[in-house]
């Protein structure tokens, strides 16, 4: 690009490139592993308010050494082929690192979405299904999209009834997508998942001392300063769980039309409904309100959170970042020549690869439920209640008195599909962070959690290839 800033998909192919050359892989295979596959790029027709637009898409396939793929789908004016391209990318790695079997993809439509009505949106939404099918980019089997930016569980949902429609004989054919509404064969957490995951992550960050202090940090997340960029289904999650569940106090939030800080901490979910309500943040009551938002990227804070949007933090901002910790909710927010800068400051990045891995990871719950045709927990709750009530029973006749509630109540926990579902996603985000924390702490060679985290993933990938001859 010239201007000492890379493109998105050349900053992740970087960031790749940095790992390959970390790893003893054999000649070539680190290309094959780094490359996209395939990418479909589409223009179809829609008719808007008496006039005919055409609207433009991408689905990219990146890696297939494991199948199905799987990514989200995008709506935004941003929306190009590198840029569906880098998130393909990422999702490869991403899955890897959580041990999600899937490959990697990733689509989007060149549209703002608020310009559209539901009812447009649902006939622009069905239309690109159609496409997407006709050229074999969907399929429970194959290639499986889920939300991302300007998308949710509306969109999921009629992505799964038009590849229904279109596939009647298919017994699996509501796994052709996930983030679908619980109505419609979803799964209970998935609209939480990506910010669940930021706070799981965060959580298992703050359990390794040697870490916390190494970010110039510590203690745990009590009373933690965080500014999150970006309050829509990441980030509102994201905060709401660290505030509400971890005493974390939200200093400042990027939005669109500015920021708001407020240094006593801001109450997530009013901030939320200020934003549905009014469309802004602009104009919330009694906080500070700036209208150059991106400048609070740079303010005084512990934890950052950017979950917007790509390049927000480059080497023309980075030195000038105050958090000592940041945890990357958004795909790709830090440019490759950023990533240095940021640790020569002595900035800890907890990478986006691992970080908004908790998307994913109950999309392939999602996955796994629509294809066993059964709810999480419905075999085994009753005969957990029973075991519950039996040593409670037993606890009680040996001590000869009521045991204490708390402890009644965590026998109790119900193995109900939530409770199932964030268990396996809190594990899955534990064991992951130790696993990337291992590759970075063991390896002199190794200089952040981001390279540990791609060496892990490219590692695990290059086996499909080297034991399986793909
Ligand atoms: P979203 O559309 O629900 O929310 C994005 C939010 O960012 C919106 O509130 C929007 O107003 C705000 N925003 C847009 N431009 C901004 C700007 N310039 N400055 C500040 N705020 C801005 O999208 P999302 O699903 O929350 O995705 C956010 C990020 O997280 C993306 O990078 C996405 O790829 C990534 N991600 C999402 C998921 C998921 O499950 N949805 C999973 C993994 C990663």
């Amino acid at each position: 690009m010239g201007t000492g800033t890379s493109g998105f998909l050349e900053s992740v192919n970087r960031m790749i490139d940095a790992a390959i050359a970390r790893t003893d892989l054999p000649p070539g295979l680190g290309e094959v592993i780094k490359r996209v596959r395939s990418v479909y790029h589409v223009r179809f027709p829609v008719e808007i308010d008496g006039a005919y637009e055409l609207i433009e898409g991408w689905r990219a396939n990146h890696s297939e050494h494991v199948l199905p793929t799987k990514g989200g789908i995008r709506y935004s004016l941003g929306v190009d082929q590198e840029e569906v391209e880098a998130l393909a990318a990422l999702m490869t790695f991403k899955c890897s690192v959580v041990d999600v079997p899937f490959g990697g993809s990733k689509g989007g439509l060149k549209i703002d979405p608020r310009r559209y009505t539901r009812d447009q949106l649902e006939q622009i939404t069905r239309r690109f299904t159609i496409e997407l099918d006709k050229a074999g980019f969907i399929s429970p089997s194959k290639n499986v999209p889920a939300p991302d930016m300007g998308t949710g569980a509306r969109e999921m949902g009629w992505i799964a009834n038009t590849y229904r429609m279109l596939h009647p004989d298919d017994i699996n054919a509501d796994a052709c997508v996930t983030g679908k509404p619980m109505e419609y064969s979803g799964v209970s957490g998935r609209v939480e998942a990506t910010g669940r995951g930021i706070q799981y992550a965060l959580q298992e960050f703050f359990r390794h001392a040697e870490d916390v202090r190494d970010a110039g940090l510590d203690g745990g997340l009590d009373g933690k300063r965080i500014i999150v960029q970006g309050l829509g289904n990441v980030g509102y999650h994201a905060a709401k769980f660290l505030q509400e569940e971890d005493g974390s106090l939200i200093t400042g939030i990027i939005e669109r039309d500015g920021a708001i800080i407020d240094e006593r901490g801001l109450t997530v979910e009013t901030v939320r409904q200020h934003l549905n309500e009014s469309g802004g943040i602009k104009g919330y009551p009694g906080a500070r309100y700036i209208e150059n938002g991106s400048e609070l990227l740079e303010g005084d804070c512990d934890i950052l959170i950017p979950a917007a949007l790509e390049s927000q933090i480059t080497a023309q901002n980075a030195p000038r970042i105050q958090a000592k910790l940041m945890i990357e909710a958004a795909n790709g927010p830090t440019t490759f020549e950023a990533d240095p800068i940021l640790r020569d400051k002595g900035i800890v990045i907890i990478p986006d690869l691992y970080a908004n891995a908790g998307g994913v990871t109950v999309s392939y719950f999602e996955w796994t439920k629509n294809i066993q045709k059964m709810s999480y927990g419905r075999m085994g709750r009753r005969l957990m209640d029973l075991r519950a009530d039996a040593a409670i029973n037993m606890l009680e006749t040996w001590l000869g008195k009521d045991i204490p509630d708390e402890l009644e109540t965590g026998l109790r926990t119900e193995a109900s599909e939530i409770n199932l579902v964030r268990s396996g996603l809190d594990d899955t985000m534990r064991t992951a962070y130790q696993e990337i924390r291992e590759v970075w702490r063991s390896r002199k060679d190794v200089p952040d959690l981001r390279t540990a985290a791609y060496i892990l993933a490219v590692q695990k990938i290059a086996h499909y290839y080297t034991d399986y001859a793909l």
